[in-house]
């Protein structure tokens, strides 16, 4: 039997990919091996969650079971690949080889953590990128059998959105960061400080500007030396501070890769022949955008060209809806700092348009009630990766 296709990952990239090539191609051996449950779920709804009161077995739509009964696929759960051998085609998985005919790198991104947590509070720091992750810290919550004070360190879209969410669902939430306002790589800071505002009306004590300079025990809570000086206490912690791509596996077997992912063409092909690459890991033509619809657009083209169709991928104008509803935010970040950002409205509803040099529209970002102008905007923004 030939080798299989074979996924490295079950994350949204993953197993989109899989359902794309099986809708092209119903008959191709292919396995997919995953480090974690396997379940196929959406990531973005991890951070739905708690409003709802959903378990986090309610966030996975299909069980691996059931991706492999459908997919028609070979699925490895908690299965994690050692290393690559280029020369002879084969993942090492402890002592087993299992050669693969294509290979696809979708191991996303892990939290990058930037201060050491110390062994006595390890139980009760948290950072949620998957679905394993969200029923640990679930669980633990739901645990204390009361409502829980919740730090939250960093306030970028996963920080910002646990923190909508776990206060909606009745938790204390302190939101600590080093930047002055919330979705500081989203938002002009006029815009990101109506976010906060929303936030504190709402009950939530926001730290901002100030950086975490220790974490220690403190009795049964977590303790948080803050660099201004100021400390807090809390239950439990999440720490929300950024993601780096998980390159390890492709960097040790020699594939080109630099900080901001594994580097691949507009086709997903890395820098060798045959190995492919999207979602949260991939830096395609120079770009990693770790959302969505990027992983989308590039699980549909990677699985033309798996098919005999090469396709180079191009990502649209894509406005990441930020999932805070006490202020609702929409924002397209400008691919380079623009020239000037024209900010209207009041009262915490606003439009901010970022314009080049020469007065285009390069991005823009909405607050409140202007996030209507949504579909408007994006019409006449630029792609991305055009
Ligand atoms: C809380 C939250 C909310 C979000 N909300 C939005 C949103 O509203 N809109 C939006 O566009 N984006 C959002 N994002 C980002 C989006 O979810 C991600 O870009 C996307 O899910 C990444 O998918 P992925 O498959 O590339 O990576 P991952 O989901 O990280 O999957 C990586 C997979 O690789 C596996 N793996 C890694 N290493 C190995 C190994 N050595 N061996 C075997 N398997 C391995 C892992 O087990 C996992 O299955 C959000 C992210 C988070 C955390």
């Amino acid at each position: 039997m030939s080798a299989p296709l074979t996924i490295i990952g079950s994350g949204m990239a993953g197993i989109g990919l899989l359902r794309q090539l099986r809708a092209l191609d119903a008959q191709r051996p292919v396995t997919l091996i995953t480090a974690d449950s396997g379940d196929d779920y959406a990531k973005p709804l991890l951070s739905t969650g708690f409003a709802k009161r959903l378990p986090p077995d309610r966030l996975a739509a299909r069980s691996p079971l059931r991706v492999a009964e459908q997919l028609g696929a070979v699925v490895r759960t908690h299965t994690r690949v050692e290393a690559i051998d280029l020369a002879t085609r084969t993942l090492q998985i402890g002592a087993e080889r299992l050669p693969w005919s294509e290979l696809v790198l979708a191991t996303g991104a892990a939290p990058a953590v930037p201060f050491p947590v110390p062994e006595a509070v390890g139980g009760r720091v948290f950072s949620i990128n998957d679905l394993d992750d969200y029923r640990a810290f679930h669980g633990t919550l739901e645990a204390l059998g009361r409502p829980g004070r919740v730090a939250i360190i960093g306030a970028g879209l996963v920080g910002c959105e646990f923190a909508n969410d776990l206060l909606a669902g009745g938790h204390e939430v302190s939101l600590v960061a080093p930047e002055p306002a919330p979705l500081p790589r989203l938002l002009p800071e006029p815009l990101g400080r109506a976010l906060g505002e929303a936030f504190e009306e709402a009950g939530m004590l926001l730290s901002l500007g100030v950086g975490v300079r220790a974490l220690e025990a403190a009795g049964a809570d977590v303790g948080l030396a803050l660099d201004d000086g100021s400390y807090l206490e809390a239950d439990l912690v999440l720490v929300a501070t950024g993601l780096r791509p998980r390159t390890a596996l492709a960097e040790a077997a020699g594939l080109a890769v630099s900080a901001a992912g594994i580097h691949t063409d507009r086709h997903l092909t890395t820098s060798v022949p045959g190995v492919h690459a999207l979602g949260d890991v991939a830096c395609v033509d120079g770009m990693n955008a770790m959302y969505v619809q990027p992983l989308q657009a590039s699980a549909k083209a990677l699985a033309l060209t798996l098919t005999g169709t090469p396709t180079p991928v191009s990502y649209g104008p894509w406005p990441v809806v930020v999932k805070t509803p006490l202020r609702p935010v929409v924002a397209l970040p400008p691919a380079s700092p623009p020239a000037r950002w024209r900010i209207e409205g009041e009262a915490g509803n606003f439009t901010a348009l970022a314009e080049s040099e020469d007065g285009r529209l390069i991005g823009f970002a909405l607050t409140g009630a202007c996030v209507r102008r949504k579909v408007e905007l994006a019409r006449v923004a630029p792609p991305l990766l055009g």
